[in-house]
């Protein structure tokens, strides 16, 4: 009642018919952290409030980044040097909550989403922040850790304990930690009262509530020109994740190697362009848009229902977009002239 009043003499007076009570303005927070730009805007009536959580955010997102970071020194590389020589590692219950979450993504897809095989990520040059300008590792180095056969299957946790049955096992959780931090930011975000909001670290993103009186809108990156290939709205609690082999490359003699590894080949995955999956959580939308790029256009869908993922959509290398129809019901293509397969659509 109120706000009507408010918005009649204002707008009796001002021309304006803005109502702070039934949308909430926005706050906005640009972050550095996780190799990338994040983006938190949260919708709160209170600016303090709204601050508060925001700061809460940072705090957070900072210490994931601190303890997961592949290469340089942190918690994550001490555990590394530790499997390298075989020792049992003590852990919190913080990182065994994490461990065995990517435990099981790696188990339900597969072990395409193998976080396991961090010496073949550095092996190719993606353990820096800039990738030297060098060519493809050797054949026979390749062949050497595929032999090693390193996977999260080796990891034996206890509540309190880590430990691998392969010295060749080196975690490196570039395809998953993201996911998690935002999963912990939205916690931490409806702890501190906040319904509305959405924190996007570079395009992959999980959002609640609404933007006010409209849904939280989404543009999904066209993988190979500039601009959207799709919009989507998100409703009540969602995640949107995309893996593409555009965002860390380098080209070498006219090929270009992208930094997603099927640990079968130990070589960059081929035939996928781009990846993108909604699920309510971060971490498992994460660790699956990886997965099903490494699956490919025949094998994903299989791998989805094992990763319990409705909600794919798949551009391959000529272009084709492959879709779920739970995915094709929401999704707004923003280009015309693509082919377009709907699989599993028995309506
Ligand atoms: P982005 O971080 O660009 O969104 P992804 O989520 O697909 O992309 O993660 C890619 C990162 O994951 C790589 O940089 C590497 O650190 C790691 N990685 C590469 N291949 C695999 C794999 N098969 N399984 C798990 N992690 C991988
Ligand atoms: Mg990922």
């Amino acid at each position: 009642m109120k706000c009507r009043w408010l918005s009649l003499l204002l707008f009796a007076t001002l021309g304006l018919t803005a109502c702070s009570e039934s949308s909430p303005p926005v706050h906005k927070a640009k972050l550095f952290t996780l190799g990338t730009l994040v983006d938190v805007s949260v919708l709160h009536e209170d600016e303090a409030t709204a601050q508060r959580a925001i700061d809460i955010v940072e705090a957070e997102l900072a210490v994931i980044n601190t303890q997961w970071h592949a290469w340089r020194d942190s918690p994550l590389t001490s555990i590394n040097q530790q499997l390298t020589k075989g020792e049992t590692i003590t852990i919190d219950a913080t990182t065994h909550a994490f461990m065995q979450q990517a435990q099981q993504l790696a188990t339900d897809s597969q072990q395409l989403f193998n976080p396991a095989i961090g010496s073949l990520v550095a092996l190719w040059g993606f353990h820096n922040d800039d990738r030297p300008e060098d060519a493809p590792p050797t054949t026979d180095k390749i062949d050497a850790l595929l032999k090693q056969a390193p996977s999260m299957g080796d990891i034996t946790l206890t509540a309190t304990t880590l430990s691998s049955s392969n010295p060749a096992v080196q975690l490196d959780f570039g395809a998953f930690a993201k996911g998690y931090a935002i999963d912990q930011a939205i916690a931490r975000l409806k702890q501190s009262g906040i319904e509305h909001a959405i924190v996007n670290a570079g395009g992959d993103l999980r959002a609640i509530g609404s933007k006010g009186k409209r849904p939280w809108r989404i543009g999904i990156r066209h993988p190979s020109a500039s601009g959207v290939i799709a919009s989507v709205e998100t409703h009540g609690d969602e995640s949107v994740f995309t893996s593409g082999n555009y965002e860390r490359f380098f080209d070498f003699d006219g090929r270009r190697y992208h930094h997603i590894i099927d640990p079968r080949s130990g070589h960059p995955a081929s035939g996928t362009v781009s990846v993108t999956v909604i699920h309510r959580n971060a971490a498992t939308a994460d660790a699956a848009a990886t997965a099903l790029f490494i699956a490919g256009a025949k094998q994903w869908p299989q791998i989805a229902q094992q990763m319990g993922i409705d909600e794919v959509m798949l551009i391959d290398d000529n272009l084709t977009i492959y879709m779920t129809a739970e995915m094709a019901k929401r999704i707004h293509l923003e280009i015309s002239d693509a082919e377009v397969k709907i699989i599993g659509d028995n309506a």
